[in-house]
């Protein structure tokens, strides 16, 4: 079967590593790609808003699986063209990514199915706000930009003052709309859960690094490294959020004619009464996926195919190693402000060499040599049965990499190498 894969992240190498393993597959081509998933993929000029362009690819390559990496083509509707089309697609369309695509969406069908998440308040105008933050809610409290924003429409404010100049700013945008949120306490956690709109399958759990700097310090970034499994989200846990967070969401977008194909990807706060819903994302993660697509060991095409096509019921369950995977992002010098471009990478084979994979995200070729071309560069995956292990093996690896303008965190999966 010929499979295409959209992306051109470290997400879509992992995904694209895992997909060319399948005995199920033919060509694998990808769009737009990197270096990376050129060594595994077909690469196809094909742009991810061109819909149009998108499906007359599907039909003249008799592509069988049209995997979607990231969540702005999801948002766009391009799963839905797809499928009208006929061509058998992972990932939702338009209206079940609004889980991701839009937080009062999501907080609404919390309220209305009654899934444990913080308290809210949808605003769409800066006096309703000002007057809720000063009267309703307590502190600390969060103030979110509704929509997409990439991680970075988000404020944790610990006074007043704070909460204010967060909606004061958000509302000097013109149509703008937020949500306040109640804080949630506890160590977050992520879980992921295929589902075909009726069925779903658990399908591992991660945490991740948000913060740029050692010790979870400094700016937010798209996440600078990972670990699985969650031990913290234990499989009492786990059972919980499905049944109290996961199976209610898949059966109220089914319910109203939306259902939703491909991963949920759920944000969770494990708090001292249970595990509450942070966010939905309609995809998987980055980086998470750099340490789920080692550990599984099952063929991800035909699992996905399964998604696509409403057979869920009847696929086979993971099978996940018991070892546990981390990943070290290393990113150009300047981020997640501006990114030094241009930085040659050497030496990926030393890494491989010392047991490692290396995912490639932000990379391109200049003439025969790897240079970067991102904020986020590589993701150093190792494997190990402890934490530790694993730990020591992923920087291992980064230090035989040769990249003079890229940096890491050193002190990835610290917590769980804390619980020993
Ligand atoms: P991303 O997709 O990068 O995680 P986002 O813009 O979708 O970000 P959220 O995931 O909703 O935003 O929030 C980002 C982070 O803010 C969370 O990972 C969590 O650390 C913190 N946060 C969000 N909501 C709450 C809450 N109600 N209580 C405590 N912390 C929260």
């Amino acid at each position: 079967m010929n499979v295409l894969l959209l992306g051109s992240g470290g997400r879509e190498h992992a995904l694209a590593w895992k997909l060319a393993q399948s005995p199920l597959l033919d060509t694998l081509f990808a769009a737009p790609g990197n270096p990376g998933i050129a060594q595994v993929a077909t690469i196809v000029p094909l742009d991810a808003t061109d819909h149009a362009a998108v499906v007359a690819f599907a039909k003249a390559q008799a592509i069988g699986l049209v995997v979607i990496g990231p969540e702005a083509p999801l948002v766009d509707g391009l799963a839905d063209s797809l499928r009208a089309a006929g061509v058998p697609v992972f990932g939702p369309g338009r209206a079940a990514a609004q889980l991701e695509g839009s937080k009062g969406f999501t907080k609404d069908l919390c309220a209305r199915a009654g899934i444990p998440t913080a308290g809210y308040l949808r605003v769409t105008d800066l006096a309703t706000a000002e007057a809720a933050l000063t009267g309703t809610f307590g502190l600390p409290v969060v103030v979110k930009a509704d929509g997409l924003a990439a991680g970075k429409g988000v404020t944790v404010a610990m006074t007043r003052d704070e909460a204010l100049a967060a909606v004061r700013d958000l509302f000097a945008t013109p149509g703008a709309e937020a949500v306040i949120e109640e804080f949630l306490d506890g160590e977050e956690a992520s879980l992921f859960v295929l589902t075909d709109g009726a069925d779903i399958m658990a399908f591992g759990t991660a945490q991740d690094h948000k913060r740029v700097g050692d010790g979870d310090t400094g700016p937010n970034t798209g996440g600078m490294g990972a670990y699985s499994p969650a031990r913290v989200l234990t499989p009492a846990l786990e059972a919980r959020a499905i049944d109290e967070i996961i199976r209610p969401t898949v059966a109220a977008l089914a319910a109203e004619g939306t259902p939703f194909i491909g991963v949920l990807y759920a944000g969770l706060m494990l708090t001292a009464t249970g595990p509450k819903l942070i966010e939905y994302n309609a995809r998987f993660g980055d980086p998470e996926t750099q340490v789920l697509m080692p550990r599984f060991q099952g063929d991800l095409v035909a699992l996905m195919l399964a998604v696509a096509e409403g057979r869920l019921a009847s696929a086979p369950a993971p099978v996940f190693s018991d070892d546990v995977a981390l990943t070290v992002v290393v990113a150009a010098r300047g981020y997640p402000g501006t990114p030094a471009a241009g930085g040659a990478i050497r030496a990926l084979d030393a890494a491989e060499a010392a047991g490692a994979i290396v995912f490639q995200a932000g990379t391109r070729m200049d003439a025969d040599t790897l240079v970067a071309s991102g904020g986020r560069v590589l993701a150093v995956t190792a494997r190990s049965p402890s934490i530790a292990g694993a730990q020591a093996l992923a920087y291992h690896a980064v230090d035989a990499i040769d990249y003079a303008d890229g940096f890491c965190r050193r002190d990835i999966g610290w917590r769980e190498v804390a619980r020993g």
